[in-house]
């Protein structure tokens, strides 16, 4: 991957923007809102549909490769949630606060104050919209989810997820040890290969 490649990252997180400039540097990395203002629906029922969904709902309006990332906080012992919901899982226009605050209401519900947790990151790119071939890869990061809450950097769940092996949060870590050990840095490690 070098200064010639452009990718266009189908996504209007600016979180996940900014760790793709860093994770596919030094090529150049062209955000969605750049091509089309649109938000895709994403309503298929695994990581890889939505993802697809949001590649393809891009790839239309750009002659570039197209990345999307389809990712989400998974706690087994809350039956999968917040999952394939993670963007929406307060309400469908819900804040970054406003889920966390579901995901620490439901867990002192249950009495916890920790839980065992993953994220996955689910990345599919594609040529054009009629590829028919579509690149798709996948990164997991095991941890712990609490209710305590510590750093102020990253986004989403970031302050709330205690990777295995730190005592800190996504949120706390330094920003480039998050993106090695993260769902996100661990799928575009993948992608990387695949692409040599
Ligand atoms: P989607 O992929 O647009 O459906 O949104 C995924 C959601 O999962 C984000 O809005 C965040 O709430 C959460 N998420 C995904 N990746 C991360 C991450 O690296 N840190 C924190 N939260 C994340």
């Amino acid at each position: 991957m070098g200064p010639n490649d452009v990718f266009v990252i189908a996504s209007n997180n600016k979180g996940k923007i900014n760790e793709f400039k860093t994770l596919l540097s030094p090529a150049k990395i062209i955000p969605q809102s750049e091509i089309v203002q649109i938000e895709v629906n994403e309503t298929g029922s695994t990581f890889f549909e939505n993802a697809l969904l949001k590649a393809r709902g891009v790839a239309g309006f750009t002659d570039h490769n197209v990345i999307a990332d389809d990712s989400g906080l998974i706690v087994p012992g809350l039956n999968n949630e917040p999952g394939l919901k993670s963007a929406r899982y307060a309400t469908d226009d819900a804040s970054d606060d406003e889920n966390k605050e579901k995901l620490k209401s439901e867990m002192r519900r249950l009495g916890f104050k920790e839980m065992p947790a993953y994220f996955v990151c689910v990345l599919v790119m594609i040529a054009s919209k009629d590829d028919p071939l579509p690149l798709y890869v996948e990164g997991r990061s095991n941890g712990t989810v609490k209710t305590k809450s510590i750093g102020d950097h990253g986004f989403g769940y970031d302050d709330m997820f205690y990777p295995d092996g730190y005592c800190e949060s996504f949120a706390s870590i330094n920003a480039s040890t998050k993106l090695k050990l993260s769902h996100r840095g661990v799928a575009v490690a993948a992608l990387k290969e695949r692409l040599k």
